[in-house]
Order: C-alpha cells, then structure tokens, then sequence
C-alpha cells in the first residue's frame, strides 16, 4: 500500500462515521500520489499523515432562550485545521445537517482553499446545528450571543479568524463581532464579514461570487472562450449565488435557474440585473423563499427539485454550470445530464458540491471542470484583504479591492493550470489546485519540524 492509500485507509478507520471529511481526504490525497516522489522529504517528515489531522477540534454546548421562554440546546465546533502558513481562517456554518464531519470536511478543503490565495492563512471551520430559519431576529441574536459565549476563548486576530458560510450572513456576523467586542473589550479584526461601518471590507460580500464568477471567465479564455451570449445554471439563493448572478450579467451571459432547499426556479428570460436585486431583498431582508420569485415573475418553479434535478428532468440545455448551495449537489445523473446537454464549462461556487463519480464524468468528457476549494477562493482572500486593512487601520475603495480580487483570481488560475502541466496532468484543475496548494503548507510543516 502506497503512503497515501495508508493515510486514506487510517483516516476511515479511526473516523468511520464522517462521510463527507473521507470524500474530502480521498480526492485530495489520490491527487497527491506524484509529490511523494519528487518530495521524500514530505514522506520522512510524515507530512500526509499529519495534514489530515485537525491541529485542534473545539466541540460545546451553546443553550439560548426562544422567544417562548423556552432554553434550548445546540452544538457548536470550531475545528482549527492547520495554521502552518498563517492564522487559522473559516467560516462559521449555522445549518441543521452540521455534524462534526462536515465542520471536518470544510475544515481541510480550507487549508488549501487559503493557500491558494496568496495570502497568509491557515484553515478552519465551524458552526451549530442551529438552524436560523423560521427564527426570530431575537433569536438569532441570542443564539449568536450565546455561541460567541464560548468561542471567544478560542479565537483571535492572529489566532483564528472566523467569517460567514451558509446561514452566517451580515445579520449574523453583527450578532457575533458585537458580542466579542463587549466581552473582550477591544475593536480588533478577529471576524471578516464585518459591516462597512464597524471594520468590514468593501467587495467582501460580493467576493465569493465575483471571484467564482472570474476564475469562470479564465477556464473559458483558456479555449477562446467567454461569457457572452452564455446561458449559465447557478444553484443556491445566498450570498454566492446572488453575486455569481450579478457578475455574469455583467459580463453578458444569461443566469436561467436559482433554488433554495425547498424549489428550484426557472426563467428563461434571464435573471436580469433587476430581478437579482429582488432576490438579495427576499433572501436578504425579507427572508423569504424562492417560491416568491416565480410567483412574482409568473416562471416555472419546481417545488422539492433542486437546479440539477430540474436540468435533467426537463433536459435543459445549458453552457456553464456553478453549482453556488451545499456539497454533493451534483451525482452522476446530473454530471451525465449537464453533459448531454451540452454544458461545457462546471466552476464551483459552493465547498465540494460534485461528487466524486460526477467529477469523473465531468473529467472524462473534457469539460472545463475546477473544484471549489479554487474556484470559490475569493471570499476568503478578500477575507484577507479585510485583516490586511483592519490591521493597517485603513480602508481602500471598491477598485482597489475589486482590483486586486482579480488579481488573485488569475494567479490561482494560473498556478492551478502551471501546476497540473508540471506534474504531467494538463487541464486537471483538480490536481493543480489540491498540489498548488498542498507544496506551500507542507513546506511551512517541513520547516518547522515535528510540531
Ligand atoms: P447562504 O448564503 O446561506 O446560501 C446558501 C443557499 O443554498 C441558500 O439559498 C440555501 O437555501 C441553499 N441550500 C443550502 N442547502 C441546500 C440544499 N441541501 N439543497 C438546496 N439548496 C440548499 O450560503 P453561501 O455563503 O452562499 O454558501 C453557499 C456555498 O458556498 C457553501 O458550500 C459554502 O461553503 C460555499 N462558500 C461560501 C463562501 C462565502 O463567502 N459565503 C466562501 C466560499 C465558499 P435555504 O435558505 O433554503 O437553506
């Protein structure tokens, strides 16, 4: 057994019950195989094995009161993954499917999500279990009180740095950086995703999108390609979703589909700039559902479907895929379906939403295919940005940050193409990202010794 099936086969057997962190380990490790002879170093100093163990896994109780007096009980994690090349920085994820698995999951596709961006971050992610919809802005704020009770004893501006994920948007972020700030009694950047007034980063919100939206335009360019005249699937509803629509209508392609987890919507016309900034009032103010979209614009709307059931079942044709919800949105049915379909281009906006049978769908038929872990970069380089002005004390304007996310969009495409073609893997995104990425936190490890 080679050194890497040996780290895969261990982490299985030590953690059996976390599905999504094995999927996780698997994809990354298998596309490690090449490093570990052109680095025996890595394999002396035990590097594989050692990068798919958390440096810390913080699980607690977080009880709050709803608004009917009652005390409720949620769980929260906080796994600080690896700070070989920089602070621990994740997200925060509020979802009822959270379970420690997935925290994991998120965890290790960060590492290298953050060293692919150039900047100076390690990796980690956390959340609860708690599932803010349906709740009460009240709520909301005391569970968010509730969860930083515990979590500030954790976090810091040069320990860990947390930030939004699925169900931790603006509102939330408030909740959280509000209640530090009163028990720490300091104003430090030890949140990104802060509002404008009080530390955030013009672009943040708008990054992930925006920057899964440019890292599209560059796998296209690669076959004289672009985003005109496109017609583009983009899945979810939230904060990647939104900007993805709003930067390829800039860049003139046509986004027909949106969902939430309980419908899909389709519109043929197009979510225009107009509709889009409906959708970020439902989703973001009015907190409603999708549903509401179709009513109002009189289009299709398939309740219990998600994007990619809807595009198989109705055989809709469609160009560029960006799957922007939850992990493992597309199986092999809708990578087949997207195929036939003509779809040639799939950039992941969300973590890990391709299964692995769809990823060799989508590799074996030669489309332009790239993982989230570099695709969706952006958010968290911003992130960066966001640190590197808190910590500066000064602010820069929309273009100097819009600027320089572009910027690191290209180079993290760039260094995903470079590196696939060194380790003789032309066009494998996957490889390029997960080695690109893995050789500068290995580096770091190999530098400190045994730590
Ligand atoms: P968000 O604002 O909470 O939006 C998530 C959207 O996906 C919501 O519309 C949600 O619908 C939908 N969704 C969630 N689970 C679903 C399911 N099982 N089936 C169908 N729809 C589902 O979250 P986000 O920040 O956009 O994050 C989306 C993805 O991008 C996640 O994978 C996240 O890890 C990744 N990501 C986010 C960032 C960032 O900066 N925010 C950065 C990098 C990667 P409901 O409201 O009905 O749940």
């Amino acid at each position: 057994m080679s050194v890497i099936q040996e780290v895969i086969a261990k982490v299985k057997q030590i953690d059996p019950d976390q599905p999504e962190f094995h999927q996780a380990v698997e994809e990354v490790m298998e596309t490690l195989e090449p490093t570990t002879k052109r680095h025996p170093e890595f394999v002396k100093a035990n590097i594989y094995e050692r990068i798919v163990e958390p440096e810390r896994s913080v699980i607690f109780r977080v009880p709050w009161v709803d608004e009917k007096g009652n005390v409720r009980v949620n769980r929260g994690f906080r796994i600080q993954f690896n700070n070989a090349i920089g602070p621990f920085k994740g997200g925060l994820r509020f979802h009822a499917s959270v379970n420690l698995g997935i925290i994991k999951f998120l965890g290790f596709e960060q590492t290298f999500n953050n060293a692919l961006t150039t900047l100076p971050m390690g990796g980690a992610k956390g959340g609860s279990d708690f599932d803010p919809k349906g709740k009460s802005d009240g709520e909301v704020m005391r569970f968010c009180q509730a969860f930083m009770r515990e979590l500030f004893r954790h976090i810091g501006p040069e320990t860990d740095v947390p930030a939004g994920d699925i169900g931790v948007g603006g509102r939330e972020i408030g909740y959280l950086y509000g209640y530090y700030k009163k028990i720490r009694n300091e104003h430090t950047g030890v949140l990104t995703g802060k509002g404008l007034e009080y530390g955030g980063s013009v672009i943040r919100p708008e990054a992930t999108g925006y920057g899964t939206t440019y890292f599209a335009a560059e796998m296209l360019a690669t076959r004289g390609l672009d985003f005109k005249g496109k017609i583009v699937a983009v899945s979810g509803a939230g904060n990647v979703a939104q900007y993805a629509v709003e930067k390829v209508n800039q860049l003139g392609g046509k986004v027909i589909t949106l969902c939430d987890s309980s419908a899909t919507v389709v519109d043929e016309q197009g979510i225009d700039a107009k509709k889009c900034r409906y959708v970020m009032e439902l989703k973001n103010v009015k907190r409603g559902r999708i549903k509401e979209y179709a009513d109002k614009y009189n289009t299709a709307c398939f309740e219990g479907a998600s994007v990619w059931d809807v595009i198989r079942d109705q055989g809709i044709k469609v160009d560029i895929a960006m799957p922007s919800a939850t992990q493992n949105e597309i199986d092999a049915s809708h990578a087949a379906s997207l195929v036939k379909n003509g779809c040639i281009c799939v950039a992941e906006g969300a973590n890990m939403p391709s299964t692995t049978d769809a990823v060799k769908i989508f590799q074996e038929n030669n489309i332009l295919y790239a993982p989230g872990k570099a695709v969706n970069a952006g958010g968290v380089a911003t992130s960066g940005l966001e640190m590197s002005q808190n910590s500066m004390k000064l602010t820069w304007t929309r273009e100097e940050v819009d600027k320089r996310l572009l910027i690191i969009m290209k180079s993290i495409h760039k260094a995903c193409v470079e590196t696939a073609e060194t380790y003789g893997k032309k066009g494998d995104y996957v490889t390029g990202a997960n080695i690109a990425g893995f050789i500068k936190v290995a580096n770091a490890m190999l530098a400190y010794g045994v730590v």
